[in-house]
């Protein structure tokens, strides 16, 4: 069976160097709770329309009615507006410095986020990756799709983790990186109904053997 860094290496000759999420942690904060149920251009094309720049300062200004109007494009603006507002009153907790939060344990952080209402895992692992430089391996729905049609058979997130973690390095870089690998194949390539006869891992993918 192919290995978490084969599989790396792979997507990085076929995708290239992956972007980088923002390197302002509170962007990342707010567009992690945006994009969910969401694409990815409609968060990008909220957040740089912002009337003044992305703060926990000035989100805290703003009346629920304007954060929710501000977001709408993204769906889901009640619930979304609600939980970057708790998200922000955590990061105040932390004074909104990045290094007072990174200075805190990666388990005692991640059940932190945890604790708040709208942040599930996987936003969760985003946050603490990209906002927080911690190295907590992200399971989404295109690494799930994936690693089932290539015959893994994990049967839940934890043994997807420990696959990934267990088979890289430690470093919160090449986790971004390659979370952001998955999610160009997912849509490149491997999407709802895949595009094999494009793809890298045909080869020795069972879903490709068998159409
Ligand atoms: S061969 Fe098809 S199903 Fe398998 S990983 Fe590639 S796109 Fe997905």
């Amino acid at each position: 069976m192919i290995t978490a860094s084969e599989i790396y290496e792979k997507l990085l000759a076929s995708y290239g160097q992956p972007r980088w999420w923002s390197d302002n942690p509170y962007i990342v904060m707010v567009q992690s709770v945006l994009v969910q149920n969401t694409a990815w251009a409609s968060v990008e094309k909220v957040t740089d329309a912002f009337p003044k720049p992305l703060t926990p300062e000035y989100v805290v200004s703003l009346s629920t009615e304007e954060l929710e109007s501000l977001i709408r494009p993204c769906g889901f603006a009640k619930a979304k507006a609600a939980t970057i507002r708790r998200l922000t009153e955590w990061y105040g907790g932390h004074n909104y410095h990045a290094d007072k939060v990174m200075a805190v344990d990666q388990n005692l952080l991640r059940n932190e986020l945890l604790q708040i209402k709208g942040i599930g895992a996987e936003t969760a692992d985003v946050i603490l990756v990209y906002a927080f430089h911690k190295p907590s391996f992200i399971v989404d729905a295109y690494t799930r799709r994936f690693l089932d049609r290539m015959s893994f058979g994990f049967s839940s997130d934890d043994e997807i983790r420990i696959f990934f973690e267990s088979g890289l390095y430690t470093n919160y870089q090449l986790y971004g990186w390659y979370h952001w690998l998955i999610l160009e194949h997912g849509i490149s390539c491997c999407r709802k109904t895949p595009l094999c006869d494009r793809c890298i891992f045909a080869p020795i993918c069972n879903v490709s053997k068998h159409r």
